[in-house]
C-alpha cells in the first residue's frame, strides 16, 4: 500500500501517519522530519537547508525528492507525510505508482489554535498536544523518553509564512490527485481518535 497523507500545516498528518505506521506496519517516510536531523547533526546538507525550514519556505526539490525516492526504492508499503508538497514533487513522483492520497480537510483558524500547543520529542518523531493528545508524563516522550519541546517554525511569523506555501504551491498537487481521483477528504477537525477511525475506514476500505 503506497499512501499520501496531505494537509495544511497542523492538520496532524505526522499523528495519523505514526498511527498507520504502527497498525499497519508502513514505512513512515516524513520530509520535514529528515530535513530536520540534517540540521541537528549540522551536516552539509543541514547547513544549506536550516533557513528554508526556519522561514517556513519549502526546501529547494534537489534535497527533498532523491532523499523521499532513496527512502522508498524498492518498498511497497509506506505513507509519505509532507511529500509531495508541489506540483512539481507531484509529478516527479508518477513513477511510484501511488494508491490513495488522504487530505486532512481543517480550516486554517482551527490549525493555528492547534500549532500553539504542538510538542515534539527531542528528535523531532513523536508530536503531542498540550491538550489534544497529552503524553503519560508531562512534558516528556512516551516513545523515546526525551524532554518535549516546541518546533522552532511553530511561530506565527513562520506559521503564516508556511499558509502562504500551502496555498500557493500545495494546493496545485491536491488539484492534480482530485483530478486522478485517488484523493479522499476526510475531516481532520475533530479530535486525534475520532480523525484516525475516519482514516482506518478509508484504509479499510482500500483493503476490500
Ligand atoms: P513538516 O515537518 O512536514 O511540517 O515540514 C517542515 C518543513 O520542512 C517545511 O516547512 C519545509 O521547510 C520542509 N519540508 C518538508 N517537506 C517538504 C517538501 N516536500 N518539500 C520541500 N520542503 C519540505
Amino acid at each position: 500500500m503506497k499512501l499520501i497523507i496531505m494537509g495544511p500545516p497542523g492538520s496532524g498528518k505526522g499523528t495519523v501517519s505514526e498511527r498507520l505506521e504502527k497498525e499497519f506496519n508502513l514505512l513512515h517516510v516524513s520530509p520535514g522530519e529528515l530535513l530536520r536531523e540534517e540540521v541537528a547533526k549540522g551536516t552539509t546538507i543541514g547547513k544549506e537547508i536550516k533557513r528554508f525550514i526556519e522561514s517556513g519556505e519549502l526546501v529547494p526539490d534537489k534535497f527533498v525528492a532523491e532523499m523521499v525516492k532513496l527512502e522508498v526504492k524498492g518498498k511497497d508499503n509506506y505513507i509519505l507525510d509532507g511529500f509531495p508538497r508541489s506540483l512539481g514533487q507531484a509529478k516527479s513522483i508518477e513513477e511510484l505508482k501511488i494508491d490513495k492520497v488522504i487530505y486532512l480537510d481543517v480550516s486554517e483558524d482551527e490549525v493555528i489554535k492547534r500549532l500553539a500547543g504542538r510538542r515534539v520529542c527531542e528528535r523531532g518523531t513523536h508530536g503531542y498536544h498540550i491538550t489534544f493528545l497529552k503524553p503519560k508524563k508531562e512534558g516528556i516522550c512516551d516513545v523515546d523518553g526525551s524532554k518535549l519541546v516546541q518546533r522552532k517554525d511553530d511561530n506565527p511569523r513562520v506559521i503564516k509564512q508556511r499558509f502562504k506555501v500551502f496555498h500557493e504551491q500545495t494546493e496545485a498537487a491536491r488539484k492534480f490527485y482530485e483530478k486522478k481521483k485517488i484523493l479522499v477528504k476526510v475531516d481532520a477537525s475533530k479530535e486525534p481518535e475520532k480523525v484516525w477511525e475516519l482514516v482506518n475506514k478509508v484504509i479499510k476500505e482500500m483493503k476490500k
